[in-house]
């Protein structure tokens, strides 16, 4: 029988690794919380004409990337339905904010959420099937203030204070506008009509993005096409004076918070949904996909899938990604126990797990060890996993003197049982 591995893209996460994800999330829990951020949590599946919606239709993870299937009724009463795994959140908090009536309370939203997120994309260091995003989203009614520009330099502040928190050096932080929908529409035109001289020096994807979607163009990373995408026109000469002057504001808002930023007028981004402010972090140490999370605003995401106005700015940081720079950064320390105890024989086991217990109860990490092993092998397998070995004989249960080694300075200690959780702490 051939054995079973886990799916193409996806993978297990094994601990010490999975230590550093929990590091990761704890402190992106605790800054959101800092900048008065609440957790929610959308369903894993969602119906599949959300993404189409809120997504779009002509973007590539609507187009190819989306895990789809035909949902078969189960009862007369119900109708088969067809469901996609979320590629992606901003959608799935969007639909709630409407189906929960949010904007109702004449309050911002501000949203964040931890978890896994699906593509059928081609699996390479950086990019998976299943992957994990660490995002939030700020929306609300334009009477909340959901349009200032200082929402949008207060998420991006926000963000490089959690790069910081994670002990992420070396980041950059690209910005742009895309301005109104109707801006990014008369600009889309322009393209249009300026990519028909050079689109047959172009690459394939380009050739078919300059009918179907010009705006993706700017996307295109094939060397010999750079000198022709340059020479386009930017979408900055479309911008009409409101969203030039919100641009301006978001700036001068960063500026003022000391948050260094390089503008990209070429940056933007994948989703129909943006408008007006885009942006990318990246990172240097992650080789070919080094984007470390993307967002914007999406003025208009509400009313296209039947909301309310409700304009809102948000961002999408992949996880996995912040893994693997937190892991060329630094070398992680193994996971290591406090102490190992050994029982001197089967007849001490129960007292050790006794000894155990009142450790782990005073917070130390304890590996318990077992009394059908020589004391060789306790020794060698304390050695690996715990900074101590306590060892538990006849004697030591007697007088309630515990002989203590520490493998670092391979020094051997009494230590009364009163004073060991004090001792194995230091
Ligand atoms: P890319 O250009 O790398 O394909 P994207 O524009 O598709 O990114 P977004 O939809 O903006 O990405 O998602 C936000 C972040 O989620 C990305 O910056 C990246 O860090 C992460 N991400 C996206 N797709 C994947 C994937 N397949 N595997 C791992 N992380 C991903
Ligand atoms: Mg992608």
């Amino acid at each position: 029988m051939s054995t079973l591995k886990a799916v193409r893209g996806t993978r297990d996460l094994l601990p010490p690794e999975t230590s550093l994800w929990n590091r990761i999330e704890a402190t992106a829990r605790q800054v959101f919380a800092r900048y008065n951020f609440g957790e929610i949590r959308t369903p894993v599946f969602e119906d599949t004409s959300l993404f189409a919606r809120g997504v779009g239709e002509e973007t590539d993870i609507v187009s190819k990337e989306m895990y789809t299937w035909e949902d078969r009724a189960r009862a007369q009463s119900e109708k088969p339905q067809s469901l996609t795994l979320r590629p992606e959140n901003t959608a799935g908090v969007v639909r709630a904010y409407i189906e929960h009536k949010l904007g109702e309370t004449g309050q911002l939203q501000k949203l964040y959420y931890i978890g896994p997120q699906f593509r059928r994309e081609r699996p390479q260091k950086g990019r998976y099937r299943q992957f994990s995003q660490i995002g939030a989203e700020v929306i609300g009614p334009p009477s909340a203030g959901s349009e200032s520009p200082l929402r949008d330099a207060e998420v991006l502040e926000m963000l490089a204070a959690l790069l910081d928190a994670l002990g992420i050096t070396g980041w950059t932080l690209e910005i742009n506008s895309v301005g109104s929908s109707a801006d990014r529409a008369r600009y889309n035109e322009v393209l249009r009509a300026a990519l028909i001289p050079v689109a047959p020096q172009m690459c394939g994807d380009c050739q078919r993005r300059a009918v179907t979607n010009p705006l993706r163009v700017l996307d295109c990373k094939v060397p010999e096409d750079q000198p022709i995408i340059d020479a386009l026109p930017k979408i900055t000469d479309s911008l009409d004076e409101a969203s030039k002057t919100h641009f301006a504001a978001v700036l001068a808002a960063l500026d003022a918070a000391a948050v260094p930023y390089t503008r990209n007028h070429r940056l933007v981004r994948g989703l129909d949904y943006y408008t007006r402010t885009t942006f990318e972090f990246t990172h240097g140490g992650l080789g070919a996909q080094n984007a470390l999370l993307g967002g914007g605003r999406y003025d208009g995401l509400s009313e296209a899938i039947g909301g309310p106005k409700a304009p809102g700015i948000g961002f999408a940081m992949g996880e996995d990604r912040l893994v693997l720079t937190l892991q060329s950064l630094e070398s992680a320390p193994p996971q290591v126990a406090d102490a190992y105890i050994a029982p001197l024989g089967e007849s001490l086991n129960p007292a050790a797990l006794a000894l155990a217990r009142e450790l782990r109860l005073a917070g130390l990490a304890i590996e318990l060890g077992d009394g059908s092993f020589r004391l060789k092998k306790s020794f060698e397998a304390a050695d690996k996993t715990a900074r101590s070995i306590v060892i538990l004989g006849e004697d030591e249960r007697a007088s309630g003197i515990l002989t203590v080694k520490n493998f670092a300075s391979g020094t051997q200690t009494k230590v009364p049982r009163t004073e060991l959780v004090a001792f194995l702490a230091k």
